[in-house]
């Protein structure tokens, strides 16, 4: 199939999905959700830890050149990742692992001090090129749908909406997705996820690399209470910064420096103090 011919959406619409030759041969599931368009089993899952339920939804994007080749990379034998569902740029949603199942999605990764993320969530692959590729913008119909398909999970799952990140989140020091150009302020419009405006970026002190002192304690435990893995040292190291970027990329795009300003910090105290009263990250063990 020619990916690079010209086409209108209408055609695109209409295009047959590309299944992976080894997805053909898998016995397909009844989709958990009603908008999903297509079944494109992935043999790459297993059973959730510990009897977990998911309680937490974590959005990436696919990071490749097509749809053709991140299908083919979810849904194959033998990569060892896969996802819940893929929301494809038309809108068009996918679901390749049953929500019961455990998906591969999250990796090496921590929130609110669980490390066995996939156990706990349901992951989605927006397709998108990613950094290393252009990173375009997500297309209103894709995000449109990307909200559809989690509101429909956090209705059935109880998700809170503080428990809708990104793959940064959960792997600052490995991950960029679903990057700064995605629209978290969208997705909170429709009650998807947690947002408060950002706080100006304005001229002032800041900590930084380097810095050891008690405000960074205090930073470094406000991170954690939202539910960051970061280290509670007093000191600004690289995987603080790492963890202060990923915030930044998530509630404060305007600047992703790694570097902890007036706006920074203020957005994450308004990000705590707008928490509903139980919903801490680590209360819901
Ligand atoms: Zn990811």
């Amino acid at each position: 199939m020619s990916s690079g011919s010209p086409s209108g959406s209408d055609s695109k619409r209409q295009r047959v999905l590309p299944v992976p030759k080894a997805a053909a041969n898998m016995r397909p599931f009844e989709p958990d959700s009603s908008i999903v368009s297509d079944i494109i089993p992935s043999p790459n899952y297993g059973e959730r830890n510990k009897g977990r339920q998911a309680d937490m939804i974590v959005l990436h994007y696919t990071g490749m050149p097509d749809v053709e080749g991140a299908l083919a990379r979810l849904c194959t034998a033998g990569t060892e990742v896969s996802a819940h569902y893929v929301v494809l740029e038309d809108g068009r949603i996918v679901q390749c692992v049953p929500e019961a199942k455990r998906a591969w999605h999250a990796g090496v990764s921590s929130w609110g001090g669980e490390d066995d993320v996939n156990s706990c969530s349901i992951g989605i692959e927006i397709v998108n090129r990613g950094h290393d590729w252009g990173y375009p913008e997500f297309p209103l119909r894709q995000i449109a749908a990307v909200i559809a398909l989690c509101r429909g999970i956090m209705l059935r799952r109880k998700v809170p909406a503080h428990r809708v990140l990104g793959h940064s989140d959960v792997a600052p020091a490995r991950k960029k997705d679903p990057g700064e150009k995605f629209p978290w302020h969208s997705l909170a419009n429709s009650g998807v996820g947690h947002w408060v405006t950002p706080a100006p970026v304005v001229r002032g002190e800041s900590l930084m690399l380097g810095t050891i002192s008690d405000a960074v304690l205090s930073m470094q435990q406000a991170l954690a209470k939202y539910g960051y893995g970061v280290p509670l040292t007093g000191k600004y190291d690289a995987a603080t910064m790492e963890v202060v970027t990923a915030f930044q990329r998530h509630f404060r795009p305007a600047r992703l420096d790694g570097v902890a300003d007036h706006s920074t910090l203020s957005t994450l105290q308004a990000l705590l103090a707008s928490l509903p009263p139980e919903g801490t990250a680590d209360a819901s063990k």
